[in-house]
C-alpha cells in the first residue's frame, strides 16, 4: 500500500489564518524552525491505480493539484479517486467533500449517523447527489470490516472502522445531538493490505482504552492524534479556550499522554494532526527532541511511504 500524507496539521493549519500565537508569528517572520501544514490529508492506494481519501480536508483542492498521481488520466473529466472514508464529520475531516462536488462518480463510506449529520442537516452536501449515479453513500458499522472498491468494482484494501469514545461536533445541536448514535460519531481505521500489513488512523482520540492498546499492538505504522502537547495549550491563546481533552484530543505530553501511554508500541509512530499551537512544530526546540528521542516522528505534508 502507498500512503501519502497530502496534509498533516489539524483545523485551521499552520499558520492560521487569524492565528498570531508564538508558532504563527515566528513562521511568517521566516525565523521558524520548522515547516509550514496544510489541513490533515491522507491518501491511500494498493495499485497507484485507484486512490481513496481518509476524509476530505477543507485543503483538498491545492493538496490534489500538488501530486500529478491525482489529475485526470483518460477522460477530460475524471479522477483516479474512487472513494472516501469518514471517521467524524468535524469540519476540517469533511469541507472538502464540497470542494469535490463536480459531478464525479465515487463512493463515500461513512457511518449512518455521519451521513445523517451531512445529508439531512446540512443541506449544501445534497451537492454531490445532483445528478444519478454521482457519489454513492456506503453505510459502514463501527468493528466492521468492509473492502475499499475501485470503480470497476474490485474490492482492494480492507478496512475496520474502531469505535472511540464519542465527541461531537459543535455545530450539531442539542437536541439533535441525543438522536445519534454515540458509537458511530468518532471512528479510528485500521487499513490492511493483501499481505497483512496494517495501517492504523487515529488523528482525533481523547482515551486510549485496554480495547484499543491490544489492536494497535497488531498495527505496522499509526498516524496517530498530535493535536496538543498539553490539555491547557489553547488556553495559552485565548483565556476562555477548552481544555484539549474536553475537544476530544488527548495530549501529546503528561502522565496519561500519548507520548507515554503507547510508549511500549513497536509500530513506525507518527503524530499528525498536529494544531498550530503545538510546540512539536518547532524543530529546535525540547518537545521535538523528546518525541524524536522516543521514537516518534511529527509528520510533514509530502510525505509518502509504502506499507
Ligand atoms: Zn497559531
Amino acid at each position: 500500500m502507498r500512503i501519502k500524507l497530502l496534509g498533516t496539521a489539524a483545523g485551521g493549519a499552520f499558520p492560521q489564518w487569524n492565528c498570531a500565537c508564538r508558532n504563527c508569528r515566528s513562521l511568517r517572520k521566516g525565523s521558524f524552525a520548522g515547516k509550514p501544514r496544510s489541513q490533515l490529508q491522507v491518501a491511500i492506494s494498493q495499485n497507484d491505480k485507484s486512490w481513496y481519501l481518509l476524509n476530505a480536508s477543507p485543503d483538498i483542492r491545492s493538496q490534489l493539484e500538488r501530486d500529478p498521481v491525482f489529475y485526470p488520466r483518460r477522460q477530460v473529466r475524471s479522477t483516479p479517486i474512487a472513494g472516501i472514508v469518514l471517521t467524524s464529520a468535524d469540519l476540517d475531516q469533511v469541507l472538502g467533500l464540497l470542494t469535490l462536488r463536480e459531478f464525479e462518480q465515487f463512493r463515500i463510506y461513512a457511518t449512518p449517523t455521519l451521513q445523517r449529520i451531512l445529508r439531512e442537516d446540512n443541506s449544501m452536501f445534497a451537492a454531490l447527489n445532483r445528478v444519478p449515479g454521482q457519489v454513492t453513500w456506503v453505510d459502514i458499522a463501527p468493528g466492521e470490516r468492509f473492502s475499499l472498491v475501485s470503480k470497476k468494482g474490485e474490492a482492494e484494501l480492507c478496512c475496520t472502522p474502531v469505535p472511540l469514545k464519542e465527541h461531537a461536533p459543535s455545530y450539531i445541536s442539542h437536541q439533535r445531538r441525543l438522536e445519534l448514535k454515540d458509537e458511530e460519531l468518532l471512528l479510528g481505521l485500521t487499513i490492511e493490505t493483501a499481505a497483512g500489513r496494517r495501517l492504523g488512523y487515529f488523528p482525533a482520540i481523547c482515551e486510549i482504552s485496554q480495547e484499543i492498546m491490544k489492536m494497535l499492538a497488531g498495527i505496522d505504522v499509526i498516524l496517530f492524534d498530535g493535536t496538543f502537547w498539553s490539555n491547557n495549550e489553547l488556553q495559552g491563546v485565548r483565556a476562555t479556550a477548552p481544555m484539549a481533552r474536553e475537544i476530544g484530543h488527548l495530549p501529546v505530553s503528561g502522565a496519561e499522554g500519548s507520548l507515554e501511554r503507547l510508549a511500549g508500541l513497536k509500530a513506525r509512530k507518527i503524530y499528525v494532526h498536529v494544531n498550530n499551537t503545538n510546540p512539536l512544530l518547532n524543530e529546535a526546540g525540547r518537545e521535538y527532541r523528546q518525541v524524536r528521542a522516543a521514537g516518534w516522528e511529527v509528520a510533514e505534508d509530502g510525505w509518502e511511504f509504502e506499507l
